[in-house]
């Protein structure tokens, strides 16, 4: 079984004791693909050096929302220097928080519509991060013409939300969240969104999966995202796993080809 991990964030320190172990155990997993997620300027740095010694890693660089107070024109000079390098294969994260709420809203509309709009320009996905802001996200996103390519990670809103994101064209990432007992209405939906829509993720060391959850997550346990969305569809295992891995690769060209990446 192959899976591929869309969202991680194994450069951070919380894996400064144990990374290579970590890596070895997604490996066994059959997690032979990361994306490993640089959300603002010293994270690209730590992910790239990641990427250059470690095989099956792919970086997206970008600024999060919660860090959008750093946003200038230079800022965005920085990010599509930075996405111009061939490593990196997506803009992201970008988005809205408006759960921690650490900079202005209208900074973080700003620096999330700049985003998409360099995406658009440089013909790449971008990863959006969305937190207690559904309806300031489709207001960014609506500002734009036609559909988008890109993702709504770390999906935990019910069906009704997934169809107005499916009707822009997004894919969603679906992680720990659908494995939480509590939350029936994102099971729905995550029963419900067409298996070609979605990608698998983890968001380590963040949203560990039952039974690790409150505990530190790892790319493994993409491997229980994935066992638990079969449960929720009534689906094999393998057609989850091939599916999602499949779309992973077709939303992230040179993910999984990483030949790719390198031309
Ligand atoms: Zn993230």
């Amino acid at each position: 079984m192959q899976l591929v991990d869309t969202h991680c964030h194994i450069d951070l320190d919380a894996f400064d004791d144990d990374r290579e172990a970590a890596l070895d155990r997604a490996r066994h997993a059959g997690v032979e693909h990361m994306l490993v997620i640089g959300f603002e300027p010293e994270r690209w740095k730590a992910a790239l050096e990641l990427q250059g010694r470690v095989p099956g890693i792919a970086v997206a660089a970008g600024l999060h929302p919660n860090s959008a107070s750093q946003f200038s024109d230079e800022m965005l000079d920085e990010i599509a220097t930075v996405a111009k390098r061939p490593e990196v294969i997506a803009i992201g994260e970008t988005g809205v928080d408006c759960y921690w709420d650490n900079a202005p809203l209208e900074l973080q509309k700003q620096a999330f519509a700049a985003q998409i709009d360099l995406a658009r320009q440089l013909d790449m996905p971008f990863i959006i991060h969305q937190r207690d802001a559904e309806k300031e996200v489709l207001d960014v996103l609506r500002q734009f013409s036609g559909t988008h390519r890109g993702v709504l990670h770390c999906f935990t809103g019910d069906w009704h939300y997934a169809q107005e994101v499916l009707d822009l064209g997004l894919y969603i990432g679906l992680g720990g969240a659908i494995t939480f007992k509590s939350r029936t209405d994102l099971h729905e939906a995550a029963a419900k969104i067409p298996l070609e829509r979605i990608v698998l993720e983890t968001d380590s060391p963040f949203m560990a999966p039952v039974p690790h959850r409150g505990k530190r997550n790892e790319p493994a346990y993409v491997a229980r995202v994935a066992e638990r969305l079969a449960e929720l569809r009534d689906a094999p295992l393998l057609e989850v796993a091939d599916t999602t891995t499949c779309n992973a690769s077709q939303l992230f060209p040179g993910l999984i080809d990483n030949e790719q990446a390198n031309l």
